[in-house]
């Protein structure tokens, strides 16, 4: 039978905004040696903001509107700020085979041209010539019938709350991981600025599932996973508590976790941990 005390302990959290999918995770919480974090829309807010269009041969409007074009059935946040920044609303009747490519970017027919738009590894994919483009944040390559159109530059924040978050879980002796599909130069950034000594960049959502059995392996006590869920479902499930993003996160993320961050803060993690020991002591 479960300990009367792990409901209250459930209604603690709750009513500080973290929802307990059952009173053995907080069991579990106090079993947690290991937290892993995805980056985008997790430790940042995963608003994207456009903050230059390089454009190789046509105009920076030109680029912004296949941009947009290809862009404008993703639900990922990069490809929200495309389109916002664009400002046009592109006629479906010009949209054909949208493809998106998980970890990588987008594939679609405007207007009959072969519109690409993502990261360095969808560029190779498809055999671009492309020129690498240095930025401290995130770089959507565009290419049109096979030929490189420019990049777009797109900034992200890291969360007001996250190093306090990270120094948190640090004083409760947790080790911290982050997995993220973004660049090595903008993780390490992220990872420099929070002090998260453990950063896996460039990953493809399988690749962060294989990182997350490996860190599951090497741990003794328990592994948290925390996501926004953009392509990190599959991670979620794998690890020992899975946690969500309640507000940016997907339904299917929040469905899948067995806890959520109603508010969106990494500090109400280190709140949980908080309830948990306390939902212990009035246990013992
Ligand atoms: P993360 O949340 O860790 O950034 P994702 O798997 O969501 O990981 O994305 C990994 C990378 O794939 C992004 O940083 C971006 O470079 C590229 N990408 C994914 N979706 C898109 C998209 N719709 N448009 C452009 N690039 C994308
Ligand atoms: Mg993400």
């Amino acid at each position: 039978s479960i300990p009367l005390s792990f409901f209250s302990g459930i209604g603690v959290s709750s009513r500080r905004g973290i929802l307990v999918k059952g009173g053995n995770y907080l069991e579990e919480l106090n079993r947690v040696k290991t937290v892993v974090f995805d980056k985008t829309g997790t430790l940042t807010y995963g608003k994207f903001q456009v903050t230059e269009v390089r454009a190789e041969g046509i105009s920076q409007e030109e680029l912004l509107e296949v941009a947009a074009a290809a862009e404008k059935h993703s639900n990922h946040p990069i490809a929200q700020s495309i389109v916002e920044a664009c400002g046009i609303d592109i006629p479906e009747k010009n949209i054909q085979d949208y493809k998106e490519i998980e970890g990588k970017g987008v594939a679609v027919f405007y207007r009959g041209e072969e519109i690409l738009a993502g990261n360095e590894k969808l560029m190779k994919d498809y055999n671009i010539k492309y020129e690498k483009a240095e930025n401290h944040g995130t770089v959507v390559y565009v290419a049109k019938n096979g030929k490189h159109l420019g990049a777009i530059l797109i900034a992200d924040k890291v969360k007001k709350d996250s190093a306090k978050a990270i120094e948190g879980l640090k004083k409760l002796g947790v080790e911290c991981h982050m997995l993220t599909g973004d660049s090595r130069s903008v993780a390490e950034a992220v990872g420099g600025e929070l002090g998260i000594e453990n950063i896996h960049s460039e990953l493809l959502p399988q690749e962060k599932a294989d990182h997350l059995t490996r860190i599951k392996n090497e741990t003794e006590g328990s592994v948290i996973f925390v996501g926004d869920g953009i392509n990190d479902a599959p991670v979620l499930a794998l690890s020992d508590i899975g946690v969500a993003m309640g507000g940016i996160g997907s339904d299917a993320a929040i469905e899948a976790a067995d806890m959520v961050l109603m508010t969106d803060e990494p500090t109400k993690l280190v709140e949980a941990f908080d309830v948990a020991a306390l939902t212990r002591k009035v246990v013992l």
